[in-house]
């Protein structure tokens, strides 16, 4: 294996930072099948689809391709308190998880099995994202990933919902502009599933863009319609781009271009960040669209792109779904090499394959989903 690191040629480096904690990996979903808990004819799994091993193993090849060198390594910090975490959630929610989470564990809500400790874990999860935050503007850091776990987007005010305990990135976003004034905050949910948590938030808001890119009606299934704008004052500012089952690499890339590039330049957000799930890849076992690792390296590149025009490049991207432990190491790679600059020289061993699927490229009945979207983003002024 060559471990040697080259740079591409011309492109400067990013002060990258990078935040992954061992006790992300302490969180403990329990026994399953898939996402239901077993029980009845639901034959007892080792493992809960939301197990550590994805992302785990998104770390084992951070460490081993070598571009660990090239990250500003962020692991000091505290769990977030009570204080910042009732800016979204509410006081009632918060005791009853903490209370199971101090005996035995229970689930937060709808499919959120936890097990002892995770309310602490879970604070700490919410945590990263925040204190990425604050180094990116407080200029310290150029762009950031966060690799945390429970995943946060569709948790809301007052309960778990798949998989989420906290909100993390609606937490970050509080909690950074209580400590930094007003920010228009822009934010790009590219996980398969709908950011249901993240929509309520700010659905009467129109200083944070929410946009999430994902498969239409797969979870929750109730939510992430294109006609779902917003409300009041934020009517405009809440974007969903469903997209049919089978979306592969052109799909994405067209829902960027055309939807989520021109809502940001209308925006002019302070901060961008992204949700990012890969359970939008092709073999991912929870959804059923078709993305591989150069979608997501080129769906950052334009992200980055945005970013250096728009806000100075600071862009915070934080961890949500994604269940091949088999291919997410190799999404997160392509995701960190945009972000850092950097070019390890390993290539992603699937991508021959994965890129050959038909249908990889843009097909008309996605295109005229898209551009749906693509009309909510006008409403922006
Ligand atoms: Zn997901």
């Amino acid at each position: 294996m060559d471990l040697s690191r080259t740079l591409h040629e011309g492109m400067c480096m990013n002060r990258t930072g990078y935040i992954y904690r061992e006790e992300y990996m302490w969180h403990n979903t329990g026994i399953a099948a898939a996402y239901l808990s077993a029980g009845g004819y639901i034959q007892p799994d080792l493992q809960h689809a939301e197990s550590s091993d994805s992302k785990r193993r998104i770390n084992g090849l951070i460490s081993v391709s070598g571009i660990r060198q090239h990250l500003h390594i962020m692991d000091d910090f505290k769990g977030l308190t009570d204080d910042q975490i009732t800016l979204f959630h509410t006081k009632d929610y918060i005791r009853n998880i903490k209370t199971m989470s101090d005996d035995r564990g229970g689930d937060a809500g709808e499919l959120t099995p936890f097990g002892p400790g995770s309310y602490e874990i879970a604070t700490l999860s919410a945590a990263g994202p925040l204190v990425a935050g604050r180094a990116l503007l407080s200029g310290k850091l150029d762009n950031a990933y966060v690799l945390n776990r429970p995943p946060g987007h569709h948790a809301e005010a007052d309960r778990g919902r798949g998989f989420c305990l906290l909100a993390n990135g609606v937490l970050a976003a509080m909690n950074l502009r209580r400590e930094f004034g007003d920010l228009r905050i822009a934010i790009l949910d590219w996980d398969v599933h709908h950011g249901n948590g993240t929509q309520k938030a700010f659905w009467t808001d129109p200083t944070t863009l929410v946009m999430s890119i994902h498969q239409y009606q797969n979870y929750p299934q109730e939510s992430g319609f294109v006609d779902e704008i917003g409300e009041e004052d934020g009517r405009g500012y809440n974007i969903n781009v469903p997209m049919p089952p089978g979306s592969g690499h052109g799909a994405y890339l067209h829902a960027i271009d055309t939807v989520v590039g021109p809502a940001i330049e209308a925006f002019k957000p302070d901060l961008i960040m992204i949700l990012s799930g890969f359970d939008g890849c092709i073999i991912d076992p929870l959804g059923r669209n078709m993305a591989y690792s150069e979608t997501y390296r080129e769906m950052t590149l334009r992200m980055m792109s945005l970013a250096d025009r728009l806000c100075n490049g600071k862009l915070l991207v934080m961890h949500e779904g994604g269940y091949s432990a088999a291919y997410t190491p190799f999404c997160g790679l392509a995701v960190l090499e945009s972000l850092t600059g950097a070019h390890t020289g390993v290539e992603d061993p699937f991508r021959e394959i994965f890129s050959g699927y038909g249908m990889q490229d843009l097909q008309p009945h996605q295109a005229e989903m898209i551009a749906k979207s693509a009309e909510v983003a006008k409403l922006i002024k």
